[in-house]
């Protein structure tokens, strides 16, 4: 994509903004729309957790030490400029989830162990984790965008831009045929006095701690509907998994949806469309407080000429689903 006049980005959602922050400091010039009135934003309703190992097998996250090591330059460095406090590295703790399970890990801990885990007899902290206030980061970034005139509070309709607009994407007639598979998730705020509070407790969901004895609680997936009104079905999950993780006494505060922007292969899309005037960046799925930061510097990186984005998030692995 050729530009000569400054880059639109739409959507200030995790997306948008972190690419922004990336453009601003290779001074890549761009205005940011946003309009969370028509097309509802899902960043606010996230979790926020950045967590270096998955699945059951206890596994590191796809190309985990270039992001972890990236995003924990990132955020600190985005914190000085905002100067706002929205990054929190705390412990997480994951319990085995049964005897069964823990003897069949504990057998196996010579070839499942790596850097980022340590070991104890009912289950395995997780270091490098910990959690990033999204609502706050937003809000300090809009302002910011808004006092150095580069934000336009509007709905954009054209299609000369790059797109960040999260689920809304899968709408935009110019990505429809790209393999979105979104996924709707609930969480709940509560405040409780039972459960620990310099920990994230991760046990078949989170339990993250924000001070003064609130947490949040979540999440849920489900692929039925994908509008952004929350669920009664969802409530009782939720509380379920609060259970589950030891605390039946809590006093509900809010509960909160959105849409995860997830893709078939797991792996975000990001590049420019093969014929138009226009880029996305975006399938960040589950996971976009840790993609995200290492995705736009890759791409800011590859926009000036110089290093190209991993094969497996380049929109380019797509390009034969687009017809000429
Ligand atoms: C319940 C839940 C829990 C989650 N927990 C975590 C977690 O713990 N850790 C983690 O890393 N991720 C988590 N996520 C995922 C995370 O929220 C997403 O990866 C991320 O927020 C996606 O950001 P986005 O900017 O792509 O989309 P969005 O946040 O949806 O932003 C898109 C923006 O674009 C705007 N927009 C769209 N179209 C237009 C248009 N045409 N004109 C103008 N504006 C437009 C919208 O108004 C919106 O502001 C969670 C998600 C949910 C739902």
């Amino acid at each position: 994509m050729k530009n000569d006049k400054p880059f639109i980005i739409v959507g200030q959602g995790l997306a948008g903004t972190i690419l922004a922050h990336h453009f601003l400091e290779v001074d890549i010039p761009f205005e940011i729309w946003d309009s969370p009135e028509t097309h509802f934003n899902s960043s606010k309703a996230a979790g926020g957790i950045f967590n270096p190992v998955t699945g059951r097998k206890l596994e590191q996250t796809w190309l985990a030490d270039e992001l972890f090591t990236y995003l924990f330059d990132f955020y600190p460095r985005l914190e000085k400029t905002l100067n706002t406090r929205f990054f929190f590295p705390m412990p997480l703790f994951r319990p085995f989830a049964n005897e069964e399970m823990k003897t069949w890990l504990v057998e196996r801990k010579d070839q499942i162990h790596h850097n980022y885990l340590r070991w104890e007899s009912d289950g395995v902290w997780v270091k490098k984790a910990g959690w990033v206030d999204v609502a706050t980061l937003l809000q300090a970034s809009r302002a910011y965008f808004s006092s150095i005139g580069m934000l336009k509070e509007a709905e954009y309709t054209d299609f000369q831009a790059i797109f960040c607009e999260g689920f809304h994407g899968q709408q935009n007639p110019l990505w429809s045929c790209l393999p979105f598979l979104p996924a709707k998730g609930e969480l709940m705020e509560v405040r409780s006095k039972e459960p620990p509070q310099d920990y994230i407790l991760n046990k078949n969901g989170f339990l993250l701690p924000l001070g003064e004895q609130k947490f949040k609680v979540g999440a849920t997936y489900a692929w039925k509907e994908y509008t952004n009104k929350i669920t009664s079905e969802a409530l009782v999950e939720l509380t379920d998994k609060l259970g589950l993780m030891g605390c039946s006494q809590f006093e509900l505060i809010e509960q909160k949806t959105g849409i995860r922007p997830a893709t078939q292969d797991r792996r975000p899309i990001i590049g420019f469309h093969p014929t138009k005037q226009s880029g996305i960046f975006n399938g960040f799925g589950s996971k976009g407080v840790s993609l995200a930061p290492y995705f736009a510097k890759q791409w800011t990186s590859e926009i000036l000429g110089n290093t190209s984005v991993h094969s497996e998030a380049s929109i380019r692995r797509f390009y034969h689903l687009f017809s000429v």
